[in-house]
């Protein structure tokens, strides 16, 4: 494998930190589409890796070619995921430490799909025993029930993830994988009541109308026909081309079999999958006093007893409610329950590879509340990126013995800051909002804002938008200016999301329910939440702070994915799109990072390995130590001091060029 030491060639740079002019957009984005016509849909920056979604199956996912990348060093074969995971791997297993990977992107970039591949290349090439088949099983297994619950159809992506998910894959000091654990985020409850044209509910529910068979969906109560179904047809898109529900359905039904789930669990989940069906149809009437009375009373009387003191409005408000709590807290359960399974017994110390798959930076027509937490969790994780590539520089410099040259860089810190600081964060303000009922509305949280942000750095107000941008600025609106460029919020609906409030008489009945899944769900709650429920922006903020912990203490590996266009088109490099990605997922700020000291650094071992022919003195064989036979050989070729630094283990070259002039005497030699 010698030619890959450094590979360029009529396809472009497979490493971005050797292109001449590296600081260059232009530059870069000839470089990603160069390859990508070329169907090399991978490239990296230093050890990050970044993906460009081929929408077509390319034929560099065999068997064959995952045993290729299997122990073999990073920089000696094309750029893959496989190099990445196996890099990860190995230094796993040789230093006994905890890795994790992120794949980061826009909807339809391909992360799913990224980290779905990673699992099968563990599960291909990892040792495994009989015993621990199963293991791997289910770890493959999950991810068809996750995604049967959690994926939708969207207008960017048939299969978009709608929950952030970090799992962790255990092994045993044998480097086999023994056992797993999931993480979910923010799982998109409003579209089990709410599709927008074009979109889907959740695949769950099609699978189970289409594939179930007879007897189930007659004891379910349902019709095989989705267009029954109020909370199914409002994108009006039931039946989609790439999407296969009757073999999907099969797929999730062996999967819950090998994933440990009783019979009754398995009834009581489609019980409740049916039931948020049912909730959909629930039509409600006036009666003479004004109050909400159900249409047809025949088909579910309890609900009617604890919604009969709304007015209509406000009945239709508390069924969605009911319907989007009932499928949250399940889809929680059912990670649990995931859980469960992948749950190693045995004691004996385990390192782990975490998989983080995670919605990348948002900006839509309209941004609501999703997209300012999705947002802010991109601006967590570049955070965590750039101080981690930092760190890792800062450490090699010093390792290496070579002093440490300064890297300018753009911290977003106070980003992160202005969202989450305690009491004066735009995410306590929210809360504060939130404690008045009643009162506050989306304006005075507006307003607050103003108030007590208002003249912050990052913080576009109002007043100031006319001016500083020229661009107008919605009285409901709020502006950020993120790492990744400026972001306008609509304020509507920011109380009632946070709050995410269920009548706590309809929270009484479910807690009866007989429905064993949906007893537990909420009588959890309510025991852990006696005190007031903490809000979903001040969870979710919690919660990724003990994810940048967990993520902390590991050994970092980044993939970054970018989706080429909007048509999920094969070979179409869309530039206008593909730019604004390169911006949003921070490369070129990476680049700037890892590209700041020095382009290229090699073991001595392997560089004076491939140019050796290049002196008389360490041809054909160098006897000393490997360092001194470099010094000699760039002595020869006539490397200037500027040019270079010699480390401990490694020789560090600052520009490109000097590399790919000794490239060229190699190659004519
Ligand atoms: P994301 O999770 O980033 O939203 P997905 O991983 O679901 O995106 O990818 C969206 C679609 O793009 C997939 O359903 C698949 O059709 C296609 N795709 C993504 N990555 C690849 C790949 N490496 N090879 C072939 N097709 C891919
Ligand atoms: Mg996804």
């Amino acid at each position: 494998m010698e030619g890959a030491l450094i590979a360029r060639d009529k396809v472009g740079v497979q490493d971005f930190v050797l292109l001449d002019s590296h600081t260059s957009e232009a530059a870069f984005l000839n470089n990603l589409r160069k390859r990508y016509q070329e169907n090399l849909i991978y490239t990296y920056i230093g050890s990050l890796l970044v993906s460009v979604n081929p929408y077509q199956e390319l034929d560099i996912y065999t068997v064959t070619q995952m045993k290729l990348y299997r122990g073999v060093n990073f920089f000696e074969l094309p750029p893959h995921l496989y190099a990445i995971a196996d890099n990860a791997y190995r230094v796993m297993c040789s230093e006994y430490n905890n890795h994790f990977i992120l794949i980061s992107g826009e909807s339809g970039a391909g992360k799913t799909e990224a980290s779905k591949k990673i699992l099968q290349y563990y599960a291909v090439t990892c040792p495994t025993t009989e015993q621990l088949q199963t293991v791997r099983d289910r770890l493959l297994l999950s991810n068809p029930v996750l995604e049967a619950f959690g994926n939708a159809k969207t207008l960017r992506n048939d299969n978009s993830s709608r929950f952030g998910k970090y799992m962790d894959i255990q092994f045993d000091f044998k480097g086999a994988p023994v056992g797993g654990h999931i993480l979910s985020y923010l799982i998109e409850k409003s579209r089990v009541v709410h599709q927008n044209h074009g979109e889907r509910n959740f695949h769950i529910f099609y699978q189970l109308l289409e594939g179930g068979d007879k007897d189930l969906l007659c004891w379910l109560g349902l019709e095989r026909n989705p267009q029954k179904y109020t909370y199914l047809i409002q994108g009006r898109c039931a039946k989609v081309f790439s999407i296969n529900d009757k073999n999907d359905w099969k797929i999730v039904r062996k999967a819950f079999s090998i994933i440990d789930f009783t019979e009754k669990d398995i009834e009581h989940l489609f019980g409740i999958v049916a039931s948020v069906l049912h909730l959909g149809n629930i039509q409600f009437e006036e009666d003479s006093n004004g109050h909400a009375i159900i249409r047809d009373g025949s088909q579910i009387k309890w609900i009617s007893k604890v919604l009969s003191p709304l007015n209509v409005d406000l009945a239709f408000y508390a069924r969605d409610a009911v319907a989007k709590a009932i499928y949250g807290r399940t889809f929680t359960w059912l990670v649990n329950k995931i859980n469960g399974s992948l749950a190693n017994k045995d004691s004996t110390q385990k390192t782990v590879i975490g998989l983080l798959d995670i919605y990348g930076f948002e900006v839509l027509d309209t941004n609501s509340f999703e997209q300012f937490c999705i947002n802010y969790c991109n601006e967590k994780l570049q955070q965590l990126l750039i101080e981690m590539t930092l760190k890792a520089e800062q450490e090699e410099y010093e390792l290496e013995g070579i002093e440490w040259e300064p890297i300018p860089y753009f911290n977003n810190k106070i980003i992160c800051d202005l969202v989450e600081q305690k009491h004066k964060g735009i995410i306590s303000i929210l809360d504060e909002e939130c404690l008045r009922p009643g009162e506050a509305t989306d304006l005075s949280f507006l307003e607050k804002l103003e108030e007590k942000v208002g003249d912050h750095a990052h913080f576009v107000t109002r007043k100031l938008a006319d001016q500083k941008t020229r661009k107008s600025i919605d009285w409901v609106d709020f502006r950020l200016l993120h790492y990744a460029g400026e972001v306008t919020y609509c304020a509507v609906g920011f109380l009632e999301k946070n709050n995410d409030l269920l009548y706590r008489n309809l929270k009484e009945v479910l807690c009866n329910s007989k429905n064993s899944i949906i007893r537990d769900c909420f009588l959890l709650s309510e025991l852990d939440n006696r005190r007031r429920p903490e809000t979903v922006a001040t969870q979710f903020k919690n919660s990724l702070t003990s994810l940048i912990e967990i993520l902390m203490s590991k050994e970092p590996s980044y993939i970054r994915c970018i989706k080429p266009n909007e048509n999920k088109e094969p070979g179409k490099f869309d530039d206008f799109l593909i730019r604004h990605q390169v911006k949003y997922l921070g490369l070129m700020e990476h680049l700037r990072v890892r590209r700041a000291g020095f382009a290229y650094r090699r073991k001595y071992e392997l560089f004076l390995q491939r140019y050796k022919c290049l002196c008389p003195a360490t041809w054909p064989h160098w006897h000393g130590p490997a360092a001194e036979g470099v010094e000699r050989l760039i002595k020869h070729i006539g490397y200037k001091p500027e040019e270079y630094k010699l480390g401990r283990t490694k020789i560090f070259i600052r520009f490109p060029k000097t590399l790919f002039a000794t490239e060229d005497a190699f190659e004519y030699r």
